[in-house]
């Protein structure tokens, strides 16, 4: 599976900046705090001294864990538990050493320290310290007002302070999937420049929709005609194989009818859509949120659609990002789709449109091999037009193209499409069959021969120019030469044994000449 993009979290810089009004905030009142507890109880001077200290300690402790130690990820997690700890313990050690007057002021620290504490760390660390505050607080008050008020009192802050906690997670989370769709947009427009292949970009696709969406199901669909061809169907934790669907009726043909996005929050309302009928597409499960989003470009028309077993499961950020993706991968697929043609033609000989000498010879070692993996012949024609010279002189050069352009044609309907043609050289032509024996060459060579003598072409006044004739040479891999040159090299030489037999033959393998004399 392709590698996922990491969590996004914040960083320790980031974190410094959110948290320092509620730190700033929380040493103003525990300065306040200390200097007010003084102030009342001034007859209690070691009760002062506690104090005192306590407050340095604790403005000191709010200064290094929120400022320095947080700047350590290693430590981070283990800190956060430990600050939840130590913060409910100088709670505890507060109100133990003040009067109940102060306990407005004890509730505010409380709800300033849960703040920073679920901003630096996920929520537990934050719900232990607001819990065991809470708990701590009211032991150690030692009774000093009438409970069941005081009672109240700590149960309201501490919901208080748990509403902010989870508010504050709820907030993390919003913004970090924002930060992971943003991250994965920006990763896939950036690998994707380099993607010239269609599988590659479909990879990218998939890699991207894994990371950034919470989908069940989803796939890609290519607009054939009337039908769509399904790629990359992600449902339910599986993939399955491509498969095609009538676009009539269903939610991607409205996409593609409409070239708009489809955002339908539940399924289970009625869909309002004109003609629209809903389908299945992999598990038999029907999604009740679906989003689907053209993606075209000048050679693709295509279409990314996301769903989910629950409703209401993408908001529009998710449509925001896929209308991102697929305007890249539109671009990606037309770039993959221009360089597949590009590369195409680079393979085929202008003027004939068989392969060229080189994709030729690539190919034929790549049918050898398979060949020798299979365990199956190889057999090959090696082609000349007899005379070809006096011909063009005769007819000029064009009539010449024109019998080259025939003559390709009139093999290739001799051959499966399998087999493969190639033009060695000006008027040579060779022919690969994969898994045809000698005798099945020979016919073909023979069929090639016989039909082009029933050809002709016409000159300027419309006049018949006969076709010329042809010279052929046969030969077999892996039983007679073992390297797909030295196979190219053994049919031409049997091409020019057949030549020199007076044109307008065939040199079959050896064991072939019984056939070739009965013909
Ligand atoms: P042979 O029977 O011995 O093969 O005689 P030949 O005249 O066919 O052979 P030669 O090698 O002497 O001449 C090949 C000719 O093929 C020369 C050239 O004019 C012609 N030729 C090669 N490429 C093309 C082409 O693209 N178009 C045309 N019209 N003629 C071509
Ligand atoms: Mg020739
Ligand atoms: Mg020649």
């Amino acid at each position: 599976m392709p590698t996922k993009i990491s969590k996004p979290g914040f960083t320790p810089q980031e974190h410094r900046i959110s948290v320092r009004p509620s730190v700033i905030a929380g040493m103003a009142a525990l300065a306040i705090i200390v200097f007010t507890g003084v102030a009342i109880w001034p007859q209690n001077p070691g009760a002062n001294v506690t104090l005192i200290t306590l407050g340095i300690i604790g403005i000191v402790y709010l200064f290094v864990f929120n400022f320095l130690l947080v700047s350590s990820p290693h430590f981070r997690d283990i800190y956060n538990w430990f600050n939840a700890i130590f913060i409910a313990a100088g709670l505890a050690a507060l109100t133990f050493l003040t009067s109940s007057q102060l306990a407005l002021y004890i509730a505010v620290l409380l709800i300033l320290a849960a703040i920073t504490s679920s901003i630096i760390a996920e929520g537990g660390p934050a719900y232990l310290l607001v819990i065991l505050s809470t708990a701590l607080i009211m032991v150690f008050e030692r009774g000093r007002t009438v409970p069941m008020r005081s009672w109240v009192f700590h149960i309201s802050v501490a919901i208080i302070a748990l509403i902010t906690v989870e508010t504050i997670r709820q907030l993390k989370n919003l913004s970090r999937d924002r930060i992971r769709k943003l991250e994965t947009i920006t990763e896939f427009s950036r690998q994707i420049v380099s993607s010239l292949e269609t599988q590659q970009v479909l990879k990218l696709l998939n890699t991207a929709l894994r990371n950034a969406v919470e989908a069940d199901t989803y796939f890609v669909g290519m607009r054939e005609g009337d039908e769509m061809r399904l790629e990359l169907i992600y449902d339910d934790k599986q993939y399955y194989e491509n498969q095609r669907v009538k676009l009539e009726g269903t939610l991607s043909g409205w996409v593609f009818e409409n070239q708009e996005s489809l955002f339908l929050p539940d399924l289970r309302k009625d869909v309002t859509l004109p003609r629209v009928r809903l389908i299945l597409v992999g598990k038999h499960k029907t999604s009740l949120s679906w989003m689907g989003v053209p993606m075209r470009g000048t050679g693709v028309d295509g279409i990314i659609v996301i769903g989910s077993y629950r409703p209401n499961a993408f908001d529009r950020a998710d449509l925001e990002l896929l209308s991102n993706l697929a305007q890249h991968a539109a671009l990606a697929l037309d770039n993959a789709y221009r360089h597949s043609q590009v590369e195409f033609q680079t393979r085929l000989d202008s003027l004939t449109g068989v392969y060229n000498h080189g994709y030729f010879l690539k190919l034929l070692k790549q049918q050898a091999d398979q060949a020798l993996q299979d365990k199956q012949p190889l057999s090959l024609i090696m082609l000349d037009i007899d005379y070809f010279k006096q011909y063009n002189d005769t007819y000029g050069h064009l009539a010449g193209d024109e019998i080259l352009t025939s003559l390709c044609a009139t093999i290739k309907q001799h051959i499966k499409a399998s087999d493969a043609v190639g033009r060695w050289g000006g008027e040579e032509f060779v022919i690969s069959l994969p898994n045809a024996n000698a005798d099945q060459a020979l016919q073909i060579a023979h069929r090639i021969r016989s039909t082009l003598s029933t050809l002709a072409i016409q000159n300027h006044e419309k006049d018949p120019i006969h076709m010329p004739t042809i010279s052929q040479g046969v030969a077999m891999f892996p039983d007679e030469a073992t390297e797909a040159i030295k196979l190219i090299d053994l049919a031409d030489r049997r091409l020019y044994i057949a030549k020199a037999r007076g044109r307008n033959q065939i040199e079959p393998s050896p064991d072939q000449k019984q056939l070739d004399k009965i013909e």
